[in-house]
C-alpha cells in the first residue's frame, strides 16, 4: 500500500493504540501518530476523525475508541481507516481479522502504514496464521452481541434481565423510548436497613446475614433462602442505590474456583470481575435513589475498615490458599491455631452454610504437611525431564482420544457420505428418466446435500483439531530437557512469595481429604520453536498419593 498513487482526495479516519506497559517497544502514541499523519499526507488523504486508545492492551478488543470507531464505520463519515500496523487493532490475528472483516462489511477500506492489508485468501494465509476459525467465529458472535448492547446503552437504555434488588423494571411500551426502574417499596425498606446496619451500626456482613435470617427476611432468589456475604457486598457497593446505575462495569471470566468442576458447563465464563471505574462503558445512568450519598460514603469507609481488620487476622502463610478444596466441592480456607498448635485447611462449608447447620463433615487437613507434600511433588515433576515427558505424552493421548470421541470416527462419517452421494445419484437418474419434475428433484436432493455438507464439515473439524494438537502439543525432547534443567536450578531455596506465585500458576486445584491429596494442574512450558514466544499450558492428569 505504501506505493499507491492517489487518484482523488480520500476522507479517512485514523486509529492509534499504545499499551501502558509496552511504551518502550511500541513508542508513544505521538510517535505512532506522526508516522500515520505523514503517510496520510503523502497519499493525499484528508483526516476527518481520530480514534485513540492510549494505554490499552491489545489482548482484548474491548476498548473505548475502537468501539466508537466500529460504530461510526456504519455511519459512513469517512471512506477509509488508516492504522499504523495491524497489531494496533489487536495482538491476536483472529481478532484483527474480526475487526477488519466487520469494517469491510461496513464499506470501509482498511489501510496500514507498515503493510498491505490482505485482499484475497492467499494474502491472508501469507499474512497470518491459519486454523483459528472456530475461535474467530466464537469471538465474532459474542462481539456482535456486545456491540448491539453498547448501542442501546448509549441511547439511554437500561439493560436488565432481572432488576436490581430494591427496584421493579417497567418494560418498554408504546409511547416510551425505553424501559425504566421504579422503586419497589418492600425491598427498598430492606436495602435501607442493610445500609444503615453497616454505615451507622458498623456491623459485619456475616452478622447481617444472621440478622436477616433471624428476621425471616429472604433474598429474592436463593435456593437456601438466606442471604450471603458476597451478594451483600455487591449491593453495598452499587451506586445505583444513590441514583447512578451503570453498565459494562464487569466482564465475564472463567471462574477460578468453580464449585461444579465435572458438570458440563453451558457458559465457560460464568464468573464476573469488576473493571476499574474509568473503564466502565456507561455510568451514572439515572435511576431513582434509595440511599443518600452520605450514608453510601459511610458504608464504603466501614467496608474498608472491616477488610483491614480481616487482613490483619490472616498472618499465617498458606501455600495452597485459594487452590485447595474439599471433596464436597467447597474451598478449604487456612485457619490459624485455635484449639491446638497446628494450622489447618478447613472446609468452608461450615462458614458458608451459616446460619444454617453445616452439611459437610470432612475434617481439617494439616496445612504445613499439605504444603510440603504438594510443593515437593510439583518441584520434582518440573525438574525431571522423564516425568515431564510422560505427562506430556499422556496429555496428548488424552486429547487425541477426546477429539475422536467428540466428533465420532471419521471413517464412519466418510462411509455415510458415500451412501448419501449414491442416493443423490439415484435421484438424478430417476429425474433423467422423467420420473419427476425439477422441483421435486430439488426437494429430494436438498436435504441429502445438506447432510453431506454437515458431515464434511464434521470431518474437517476433526482434522483441524488433530492438526492443532500436532502443532501445539508436542514440545521436542530438547525443550523438555532444558525446561527441566532450568527448573531444577530455579526451584531450590525459594521464598514463600515465589513458591506461592509458582503454585498459583501451576496448580488448578488440590482436592484434599485427610487420607489423600489430589493435584490437578498445568505446567507452562515456554517454547520458541515457532519463531515467536508462545506459552503452552499442558494439563496433567491428577497426581495421586
Ligand atoms: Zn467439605
Amino acid at each position: 500500500m505504501t506505493n499507491i498513487i492517489p487518484r482523488e482526495i480520500k476522507l479517512i479516519a485514523i486509529y492509534g493504540r499504545v499499551s501502558t506497559s509496552n511504551q518502550e517497544n511500541e513508542g508513544t502514541i505521538e510517535t505512532q501518530l506522526v508516522a500515520v499523519k505523514d503517510f496520510a499526507k503523502k497519499n493525499n488523504y484528508t483526516i476527518v476523525q481520530e480514534y485513540l486508545d492510549n494505554g490499552w492492551s491489545g489482548d482484548s478488543i474491548v476498548r473505548p475508541a475502537l468501539d466508537r470507531l466500529r460504530m461510526d464505520a456504519k455511519k459512513k463519515i469517512w471512506d477509509a481507516i488508516l492504522i499504523y500496523d495491524p497489531d494496533r487493532l489487536a495482538r491476536r490475528y483472529s481478532y484483527q481479522e474480526l475487526v477488519m472483516d466487520e469494517l469491510r462489511e461496513a464499506g470501509t477500506e482498511v489501510i496500514f502504514v507498515t503493510t498491505a492489508a490482505p485482499k484475497n485468501e492467499e494474502d491472508k494465509i501469507l499474512y497470518g496464521v491459519k486454523g483459528l476459525f472456530a475461535q474467530y467465529e466464537r469471538a465474532k458472535i459474542s462481539e456482535r452481541f456486545r456491540l448491539g448492547k453498547l448501542r442501546k446503552v448509549s441511547e439511554g437504555h437500561l439493560l436488565v434481565s432481572t432488576p436490581l434488588y430494591g427496584y421493579n423494571y417497567i418494560k418498554k411500551r408504546e409511547g416510551l423510548l425505553h424501559g425504566y426502574y421504579e422503586i419497589n417499596p418492600e425491598e427498598a425498606k430492606i436495602v435501607k436497613m442493610i445500609f444503615g446496619w453497616v454505615g451507622e451500626g458498623g456491623l459485619t456482613l456475616r452478622t447481617i446475614v444472621r440478622k436477616l435470617y433471624e428476621l425471616g427476611l429472604k433474598p429474592r432468589v436463593s435456593k437456601r433462602g438466606v442471604w450471603n456475604t458476597s451478594t451483600l457486598s455487591t449491593m453495598l457497593r452499587n451506586k445505583a442505590y444513590i441514583g447512578e446505575a451503570r453498565w459494562g462495569s464487569s466482564y465475564a471470566v472463567v471462574p477460578e474456583n468453580p464449585i461444579n468442576t465435572d458438570r458440563y458447563r453451558k457458559m465457560k465464563k460464568s464468573s464476573r470481575k469488576i473493571k476499574p471505574e474509568e473503564d466502565w462503558v456507561a455510568s451514572k445512568i439515572p435511576v431513582p435513589s434509595i440511599i443518600d450519598a452520605k450514608l453510601f460514603a459511610q458504608v464504603r469507609e466501614q467496608l474498608k475498615t472491616n477488610f483491614a481488620l480481616c487482613q490483619r487476622n490472616k498472618k499465617n502463610e498458606y501455600l495452597l490458599a485459594g487452590k485447595i478444596r474439599c471433596i464436597c466441592g467447597r474451598t478449604r480456607a487456612g485457619e490459624g491455631p485455635q484449639h491446638g498448635k497446628h494450622l489447618y485447611y478447613r472446609c468452608t462449608d461450615r462458614v458458608l452454610s451459616a446460619p444454617l447447620p453445616r452439611t459437610c463433615q470432612e475434617r481439617g487437613v494439616n496445612a504445613r504437611i499439605a504444603d510440603k507434600l504438594v510443593w515437593d511433588k510439583i518441584a520434582g515433576l518440573m525438574s525431571s525431564p522423564d516425568l515431564l515427558q510422560a505427562q506430556f505424552d499422556r496429555w496428548t493421548n488424552a486429547r487425541r482420544n477426546k477429539v475422536v470421541s467428540s466428533v465420532g470416527d471419521t471413517k464412519v462419517l466418510e462411509k455415510e457420505i458415500t451412501k448419501l452421494k449414491d442416493e443423490g445419484t439415484r435421484y438424478n437418474k430417476a429425474y433423467g428418466a422423467g420420473a419427476f419434475t425439477i422441483e421435486q428433484l430439488k426437494e429430494y436432493t436438498t436435504p441429502v446435500k445438506e447432510q453431506i455438507n454437515s458431515l464434511e464439515s464434521q470431518i474437517a473439524k476433526a482434522k483441524q483439531q488433530e492438526n492443532q494438537i500436532n502443532i501445539t502439543a508436542m514440545p521436542s525432547n530438547d525443550e523438555v530437557r532444558s525446561f527441566a534443567e532450568e527448573s531444577a536450578k530455579a526451584l531450590t531455596d525459594l521464598s514463600f512469595g515465589l513458591k506461592r506465585a509458582i503454585m498459583i500458576n501451576v496448580i488448578e486445584k488440590v482436592v484434599a481429604t485427610q487420607q489423600r491429596l489430589e493435584v490437578n494442574g498445568y505446567i507452562p512450558l515456554i517454547s520458541n520453536y515457532v519463531g515467536h514466544q508462545t506459552s503452552y499450558r499442558h494439563r496433567r492428569p491428577p497426581e495421586r498419593r
